[in-house]
């Protein structure tokens, strides 16, 4: 077999001790819990289009494109070379390929066009893995697949831009709706003066002959070379949501000026930037004063999009840590081998886990959400788990990046990109204290959802006395959890806890359920992975994690 390695190049010494490329496997397949969670939660009939992508993650050539689109990050191009403003953004060649890719894939649209049961369950998990190849790519894909139910709240809009949106052909080209074979929706609502406040929002809109005109600016706008964008501005003291072309009708660009672009943290191959509109067209969506309402219930499905697009980021950095300690020696021993580092893989796959399982919970209660109980748990769990798996990832990565030790931090791998992402999604659409708000405004407009979640709970009370205690101390302290804001991160993570912990105890093999309760449940309760690992079964949690256990 040939290899890219010249054996006899290195004069002074040879390549020992270091592994292979971690790629040629399928990021599906070798997924236990993935591929249980999505035939329990009803997407079973997707895994030939899982099983597709899953492929696409382990492939080297599709790695190294992640690398290129990262490495080399969108350009700002404000004028042509006359002195006319054009506002485009040039990507590397990498950025196109993957876009081609996620939405050829269906990452977006999934869940909207195939009208069955599990869909968006299937869609979730696409998500899920799309997120172990390229997160910045999963900016659009989410706000795509978040623009829909406000689009088709109005039908004319709906019309003209649904069939391009659900598209699974990506077309950049800069041209109208009509013309288009494929379109990508941007979101942007956040304001210089305030991101979480949206009443904060200065930007006017005026009624014109075929819409209107906004004139105001947005301090962030990711994804700024699609097609069109959800937006917010006042018409008088009205809050109102409107769309933005960037193409009018008759082919000329909108009044659309890009000021610069963000220097970013992570999330570098995807573009974002800072706008103005001066005299923008733009399209009301739902009624003058019913834009928060409307930005919100997008912002709605971005926040379940973010759970998948954290837990891929989980699961990717941790098989990267896995395939690092089983082929690595450290004083004679295997690194998996090594008593301290086994806890540490376990409790990271633990952790793994849970993520997915509650995530896919989530998306099995939002395909039924025409029932009154899955939605309000879908409501209520789409904003605990957005809190909780989002705040998980930051911390998750930076051990799978030590467990490799300082090759970890180098940027051929891709431990160092995923640790500089890792805490997006924790922030926009809501951030940490912004979503447990959200928990708390769940619970107390509608007093039922709480029944809901003790049900769900109840579920698997008899199965572990640790989660059993647990969940009956919730219970007691509920009242007086939600009663205090101040308590809000404590009420919002111990119910994820709970949920997680019912959820592996009904689900999952018994050593991963016995290992989340003894580990987050009862006992020392360490503060950081690997501290708490006392009775872990640490080995056959690795070997399923690994995909090396009887599947
Ligand atoms: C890479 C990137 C891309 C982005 N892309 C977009 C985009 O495309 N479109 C868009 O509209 N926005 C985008 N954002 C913006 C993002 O959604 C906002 O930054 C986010 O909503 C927070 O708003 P803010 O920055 O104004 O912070 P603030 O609202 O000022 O919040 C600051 C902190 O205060 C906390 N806080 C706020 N209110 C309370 C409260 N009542 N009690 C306690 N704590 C509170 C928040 O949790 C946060 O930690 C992007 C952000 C980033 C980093």
């Amino acid at each position: 077999m040939s290899t890219p390695y010249a054996e006899t190049m290195l004069d002074t010494h040879e390549v020992t001790n270091q592994p292979a490329p971690f790629a040629g496997f399928n990021a599906y397949d070798a997924d236990r819990a993935l591929v249980e969670g999505v035939r329990r939660e009803g997407a079973g009939w997707a895994e030939p289009r899982l099983r597709a992508l899953g492929g696409a993650a382990g492939d080297p050539d599709v790695q190294e494109q992640a690398r290129l689109a990262n490495r080399y990050v969108p350009e700002l191009r404000t004028f042509d070379a006359h002195g006319r403003r054009i506002d485009q953004v040039a990507y590397h060649p990498a950025w196109h390929r993957l876009m081609t890719m996620a939405y050829g894939h269906a990452v977006h649209s999934l869940a909207w066009t195939e009208r069955r049961k599990g869909a968006h369950v299937a869609r979730a998990a696409l998500s899920y893995l799309w997120n172990q190849i390229e997160n910045g790519v999963g900016c659009p894909t989410g706000m795509s697949f978040a623009a829909i139910p406000a689009l088709r709240a109005d039908a004319e809009l709906a019309a003209a831009w649904e069939k391009p949106l659900l598209s699974t052909e990506y077309d950049p080209r800069p041209v109208p709706a009509g013309e288009k074979t494929g379109a990508t929706v941007g979101m942007t609502f956040t304001e210089k003066q305030g991101g979480s406040d949206l009443r904060a929002n200065s930007t006017r809109a005026v009624p014109v002959d075929g819409g209107y005109r906004l004139t105001g600016h947005k301090w962030f706008c990711s994804a700024p070379m699609s097609d069109v964008f959800f937006t917010l501005a006042y018409v008088g003291d009205r809050a109102t949501c409107f769309l933005v072309p960037r193409s009018l009708p008759d082919g000329t660009r909108n009044r659309f000026f890009i000021q610069r672009l963000k220097d970013k943290c992570g999330n570098r191959s995807n573009a974002s930037s800072e706008i103005e509109f001066s005299n923008t067209l733009a399209w009301r969506v739902g009624e003058e004063g019913r834009g928060i309402a409307n930005a919100i219930r997008m912002a709605h499905y971005t926040r379940f999009d973010f759970i998948f697009s954290s837990a891929g980021i989980m699961r990717q950095s941790l098989g990267f840590a896995l395939h690092h300690a089983r082929n690595r020696r450290v004083f004679q021993r295997t690194l998996v081998d090594q008593p301290l580092m086994t806890g540490v893989l376990a409790d990271l796959a633990l952790e793994c886990e849970a993520a997915l399982a509650l995530g896919l919970r989530v998306a099995r209660a939002l395909d039924e959400s025409d029932h009154e109980e899955a939605a309000l748990f879908e409501r209520l769990m789409t904003s605990v788990a957005k809190y909780w798996v989002c705040k998980r990832a930051p911390a998750f990565v930076a051990e799978a990046l030590e467990c490799h030790g300082g090759i970890g931090f180098v940027e051929e791998l891709p431990l160092a990109r995923l640790y500089r992402e890792a805490p997006l999604n924790g922030i926009w659409e809501g951030s940490g204290n912004v979503i447990c708000l959200d928990v708390r405004r769940a619970l107390q407009r509608a007093p039922r959802t709480a029944d809901v979640l003790f049900d769900e709970l109840g579920l698997a009370r008899g199965a572990d006395r640790r989660f059993d205690t647990y969940a009956t101390s919730l219970k007691s302290d509920f009242a007086p959890l939600l009663a205090d804001e101040a308590r809000g991160r404590e009420l919002v993570e111990r119910i994820a806890l709970a949920a997680q912990a019912s959820l592996l105890l009904r689900h999952a093999p018994s050593v991963v359920a016995e290992g989340f309760c003894a580990t987050r449940l009862a006992g020392a309760g360490g503060r950081h992975f690997g501290a708490s690992v006392r009775g872990l079964p640490a080995r056959p949690i690795i070997e399923r994690a690994s995909g090396q256990d009887d599947g």
